[in-house]
């Protein structure tokens, strides 16, 4: 078994959609990025890669790279879900937290947990929390948002090891 461990943090910006757990979520600003900005699945690419070793998001997916601006950040996570396989291991465990005073984003997570569960496509545990910071710090002030990730990979028997 191995862990890995991500954190990511973008900043609101006019004039972007907000892409969270690669839904649309409508009626807020999006946040700046070179890619659609998806702090979460950012965070969780950064466990995955963290789990097996792989570096980080920013090595496998430069931000000055033009074949990545504005790109679907589940793109990122289907690529670093292949590593964890070629690596020869099985993702097992996915718990995530996003910090965002605003929007309220408990009513969308039912949506963002389908959306990963078929990127993963492979039995796997999920699990994806919001909270507040009580109005204190950046997210507190509305500036932008956070996640966190932590994924937990198991050495595949070795007949399946690709
Ligand atoms: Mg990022």
């Amino acid at each position: 078994m191995a862990t890995g461990f991500g954190y990511d943090v973008h900043a609101f910006a006019d004039g972007r959609k907000l892409i969270l757990g690669g839904i649309e979520i409508d009626g807020h600003p999006g946040l700046a990025g070179h890619s659609d900005a998806d702090v979460l699945v950012h965070a969780l690419v950064d466990a995955l890669l963290g789990a097996v070793g792989a570096g980080d998001i920013g090595h496998h997916f430069p931000d000055h790279d033009p074949a990545f601006k504005n790109i679907c950040s589940l793109n990122f996570l289907t690529h670093a879900l292949n590593l964890v396989r070629e690596r020869g291991f099985h993702l097992e465990a996915v718990d995530i937290t996003v910090v965002a005073q605003r929007p309220r984003l408990a009513p969308h997570i039912p949506r963002m947990l389908d959306k990963l569960r078929a990127c993963i496509g492979l039995p796997c545990q999920i699990n994806i929390k919001a909270t507040t910071t009580e109005g204190l710090g950046f997210t507190g002030r509305g500036e932008g948002i956070a996640a966190y990730a932590v994924a937990t990979v198991s050495a595949l028997p070795l007949s399946d090891t690709p």
